[in-house]
């Protein structure tokens, strides 16, 4: 089964059943079940993404964050089993009350507030609650009662009213912290994460599969699902690179993407493929356009010598814009080394690609003035993410679908956009594979050259010693 279908039924399916036992069987029950089933839910993961045993901790992690968090949405069903079974129980109090008070009447509230607080099943809410502040870092959320008994206990704050997504509510809080934890760590990781949870970043993950153009290949699903939990995303390269990287450094794992030696051809590929995504997009929104690929090339002289053109001229009824396409990587060593990072845990400013929009804005502004066109740069990055600029020539495709008769009320509006954004989403994860397959190549291809002359080099040496040895005698 294709891993993008297999990730979609895990998270969606097999995952979402064991949600409902979570919520109804206690935890001192079913701990051990979910573990289990968290751990083959793991192994089914790792085998299709043909990661070797044992899955590191950091990737089990991000495999099992949830989508808007940045990781892939395998929920660890242990992880949050108390906040599921505390939840139901909660929103089974109002009934609770109802059906005991027939039995204790005319005792009052309080009477039957002491009866339930007795009974076996509060033992297990109160062990639940134990586990959520040890372990959920639930006591800071909001809607959690700060003592278990009382009037601001659970029965109090439970027994009249439902209270409304409360699980959704403990549950996100219990994300956030974790998140917070891990990216207050590491920088790159929570760069990373930015990308990942920025606006249609996620879509190629989670997009209906049955729509053409909106699903990637198997191979390209495991690179982006690899890239995205910060994995390796090949296990055959060399252990050092034609240009001196150590490939076995955790810090070079994606360095297909930024290799000097090998990057420029791979980087127009990818280049290449965005922007005929756009293109055709904007051809489907009744647009008129041009398009200029640049050609892949090792040459810096040829790249000086292009004509100072941006890729896509778009004409429409409201606008001429000029578009041109970046796609970066947010966390290159050199952009490391400059410090385009995240500031601090509350940063979710894309800074590479802000800077990137800056460089093209300032590069065809004066072009575009003398064409009187607009100039739209769209900039993303290799996790998925789009600037800001990129969402505003987005939405004026769609007016202009709109505006062409296109789309026949706000619902196709919305259809269009978010298609737009499925399409775009996949067609940048599709385009990083295929230019990280092809800087791959050209890194095992040159390490086979440079041991097939080191190889030959040693030969030769070997065969005059030996001659000069036999000269001697
Ligand atoms: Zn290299």
């Amino acid at each position: 089964m294709p891993v993008i279908h297999a990730t979609h039924m895990l998270r969606s399916s097999a995952i979402p059943t064991m949600h409902y036992l979570s919520r109804v069987v206690p935890s001192s029950t079913a701990q051990n079940g979910l573990s289990t089933f968290d751990k083959r839910v793991l192994d089914t993961a790792r085998r299709k993404l043909n990661l070797p045993a044992p899955l590191d901790a950091s990737h089990s992690r991000m495999l099992q964050l949830p989508v808007r968090s940045g990781g892939v949405g395998l929920t660890s069903r242990a992880e949050i089993g108390n906040i599921a079974f505390y939840s139901c129980a909660a929103a089974s109090m109002p009934f609770i009350k109802r059906t005991l008070q027939p039995f204790e009447a005319p005792d009052t509230d309080d009477v039957i507030q002491q009866r339930f607080e007795h009974g076996q099943h509060f033992r297990e809410i109160e062990s639940a609650h134990k586990h959520m502040i040890d372990n959920n870092n639930s006591s800071s959320a909001v809607s959690f009662p700060p003592s278990l008994r009382g009037i601001a206990g659970f029965w109090g704050a439970f027994n009249t009213n439902t209270k409304e997504k409360l699980q959704h509510g403990l549950t996100q809080h219990h994300y956030s912290s974790v998140i917070r934890t891990l990216c207050d760590r590491d920088k790159l990781l929570q760069a990373r994460v930015v990308s990942c949870t920025s606006r249609g970043a996620s879509s190629w993950l989670t997009t209906n599969l049955n729509k053409c153009g909106q699903h990637l290949s198997n191979d390209h699903c495991i690179m982006a699902i690899r890239q995205r939990i910060g994995a390796p995303l090949f296990q055959d390269l060399p252990h050092t690179c034609s240009c001196g990287a150590n490939l076995d450094q955790p810090n070079q794992q994606d360095h297909v993407h930024w290799c000097p030696k090998v990057k420029a051809p791979a980087v127009t590929l990818r280049h290449n493929h965005v922007a005929a995504t756009l293109n055709s997009i904007a051809k489907l929104a009744g647009l008129t356009t041009r398009i200029e690929f640049t050609q892949p090339t090792f040459s810096a002289v040829l790249n000086r010598m292009r004509k100072l053109r941006p890729d896509i001229l778009m004409i429409g009824g409201s606008a001429t814009n000029f578009v041109d396409v970046a796609v970066c990587h947010p966390t290159t060593p050199s952009r490391v080394r400059l410090g385009i990072l995240p500031r601090d845990h509350n940063d979710k400013t894309l800074h590479a690609i802000n800077r990137l929009e800056q460089l093209k804005t300032t590069k065809y502004s004066t072009l575009a003035t003398q064409y009187n066109a607009n100039f739209i740069p769209f900039a993303c990055d290799v996790f998925g993410a789009m600037g800001p600029q990129a969402h505003v020539l987005i939405q004026w495709i769609s007016k202009e679908a709109s505006s062409a008769g296109l789309l026949s009320d706000s619902a196709d509006f919305r259809r269009f956009r978010s298609t737009t954004y499925a399409r775009l989403s996949v067609a940048i994860q599709r385009a990083t594979a295929i230019g990280a397959v092809d800087a791959a190549r050209r890194i095992r291809d040159s390490a086979t050259a440079v041991s097939i002359i080191r190889d030959g080099i040693a030969a030769a040496a070997a065969a005059t010693a030996a001659a000069a040895t036999a000269a001697a005698r």
